[in-house]
């Protein structure tokens, strides 16, 4: 290839790079010394994920806050450690575009009204941040863990796209919402001791994101005791699944000591 070619490529791929730094940090970093972008082989597919996220949720800034967080462990778990392959992460993208393309429309319940899709992927970043689980069945099941409950998504639709693995976790871990929602709750209480190892390891995760949501951005409409029996009722839940990870048990158990702790002094004070 001539020089002036290749100056031209490259200049166009900076361009190209530019184009996004205001969607955010860039993912691509460049080596100076020799002039060349080094790029590897995920980032790409990072990069698109990232801009159709940018533009189905009007650029909220939780989103690609939450989106960036989890592309940083990703990128760790496939350079840094190898414990990932391109395959893998290439797939992981195809769960986020598909739960965002699904939760669209829904929001969180917080006063900001957060695009849905930040619960997911927050979900997904605490099982590999915090779980340190690499599995990438076990995450694109944690993105997708809440589109067969909450939107019109099938089982079948999930098997065909991702195989059966994936579609079976997310079955484990979808309420049947032709109960009612105090008999739906229970159930998860009961049936929490028969999950698989993978299926605990989702549930942890969401229950640690919506643990610590509820401490540090509760819903304007929720009382202080509905609060308070969402801690309790999580707790009940988290106590019978089988130990499936001791990090996210861990880390459940000091935002539920840190919540009563809370209220303790709270109450210490005014009385
Ligand atoms: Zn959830």
């Amino acid at each position: 290839m001539k020089k002036n070619t290749l100056l031209l490529l490259v200049a166009m791929n900076i361009t190209m790079l530019c184009s996004y730094a205001d969607e955010g940090r860039p993912i691509v970093s460049f080596c100076q010394e020799t002039e060349s972008i080094v790029e590897s082989p995920i980032q790409q597919t990072l990069q698109e994920t990232r801009k159709k996220l940018f533009e189905l949720t009007h650029h909220d800034a939780v989103v690609m806050k939450n989106f960036d967080n989890f592309a940083e462990v990703l990128q760790v778990a496939f350079q840094k450690e190898k414990s990932m392959t391109v395959q893998e992460i290439e797939k992981i993208c195809l769960g986020i575009d598909f739960a965002a393309e699904k939760h669209r429309f829904q929001t969180r319940k917080n006063k900001e009204r957060t695009p849905y899709i930040s619960h997911p992927i927050g979900v997904a970043y605490h099982l590999m941040e915090v779980g340190e689980v690499r599995e990438a069945s076990v995450v694109i099941g944690a993105l997708l863990h809440d589109t067969v409950e909450d939107t019109q998504t099938t089982f079948e639709e999930i098997e065909n796209k991702f195989g059966k693995q994936i579609s079976g976790l997310v079955r484990e871990v979808t309420d049947d919402k032709s109960l009612a929602r105090d008999v739906r709750k229970r159930f998860q209480v009961i049936s929490a001791s028969h999950k698989s190892k993978g299926a605990a390891q989702i549930k942890l995760a969401d229950k640690l994101f919506n643990l610590k949501d509820l401490y540090n951005n509760p819903p304007p409409d929720w009382t202080q005791a509905r609060i308070d029996r969402y801690y309790e009722w999580a707790q009940s839940v988290v106590d019978r699944l089988p130990n499936a990870n001791d990090k996210l048990h861990d880390a459940i158990k000091e935002i539920i000591d840190q919540y009563w702790e809370k209220q303790i002094s709270a109450y210490t004070q005014t009385n």
